[in-house]
């Protein structure tokens, strides 16, 4: 049976270091060559896959460059650029905007701070993080995605539901030197064994301390409802 550790911040650390054993490569899956492209990239990620993503952004970042690119083009042209993503209309309206306010107000460059990266079209607290930290090397934060958000609640690290609120509990808990990485090891385990419908419990280095954990426990802690 999976019994956690004692506190949260015990089965954190313990969470953090079985994972970066079974992943040692961990890193950010989405193509990019600068900052801008990483933006425009994980913006196109809500809600669609990295793979896809990656597919779509090759001939993407061959035809425009700089925000000026974005910015001037008709919306109807760029959501043809991206049509198999998924919202791609919404997401061709929020890129040629933040471009704009990019061109505009920030001389062209992607901007380097939690405020006036959630100020643009588009970009919420995970992608700005996410653009912290790759863009940048700024760390102020964890980024939570739909693994996280579910292997969080599964482990019992949290019980909170709302990402953001999710963040603040995983930061106290987190060793800090690890915000960055949490985020990959838990989107890397969360592909290849804690997956949302049938998670492989029998096959992995959490078992032992998952209080999910399916052959002795009837909820699943991730949705509240029985595996
Ligand atoms: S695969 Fe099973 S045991 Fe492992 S973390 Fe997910 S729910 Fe827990």
């Amino acid at each position: 049976m999976g019994t956690p550790r004692e506190t949260r911040q015990e089965q954190a650390e313990d969470i953090t270091e079985r994972l970066e054993t079974e992943y040692p490569d961990s890193t950010i899956s989405l193509r990019y060559s600068n900052r801008l492209e990483l933006l425009i990239a994980v913006i196109l990620s809500a809600q669609c896959t990295d793979e896809r993503v990656n597919q779509e952004t090759k001939h993407l970042f061959e035809k425009y460059d700089g925000p000026k690119d974005y910015a001037e083009v008709p919306q109807d042209e760029l959501a043809e650029d991206l049509n198999s993503i998924t919202y791609y209309n919404n997401k061709a309206g929020y890129i040629k905007s933040a471009c704009e306010a990019i061109a505009e107000k920030h001389d062209g460059e992607v901007p380097d701070t939690m405020d006036e990266l959630t100020d643009l079209s588009g970009v919420g607290r995970k992608t700005a993080n996410v653009v912290l930290q790759h863009g940048h090397d700024v760390v102020e934060g964890i980024v939570v995605d739909t693994h996280v958000q579910r292997l969080s609640r599964r482990l019992g690290l949290t019980e909170e539901k709302r990402p953001e609120r999710i963040e603040e509990e995983l930061i106290e808990i987190v060793p800090e030197s690890y915000w960055q990485q949490f985020t990959h090891l838990c989107i890397d385990h969360g592909r290849a064994v804690c997956t949302a419908r049938n998670p492989d419990c029998s096959d992995c280095v959490l078992a032992d301390i998952c209080p999910s954990e399916k052959s002795d426990n009837e909820i699943d802690l991730a949705s509240g409802e029985p595996w």
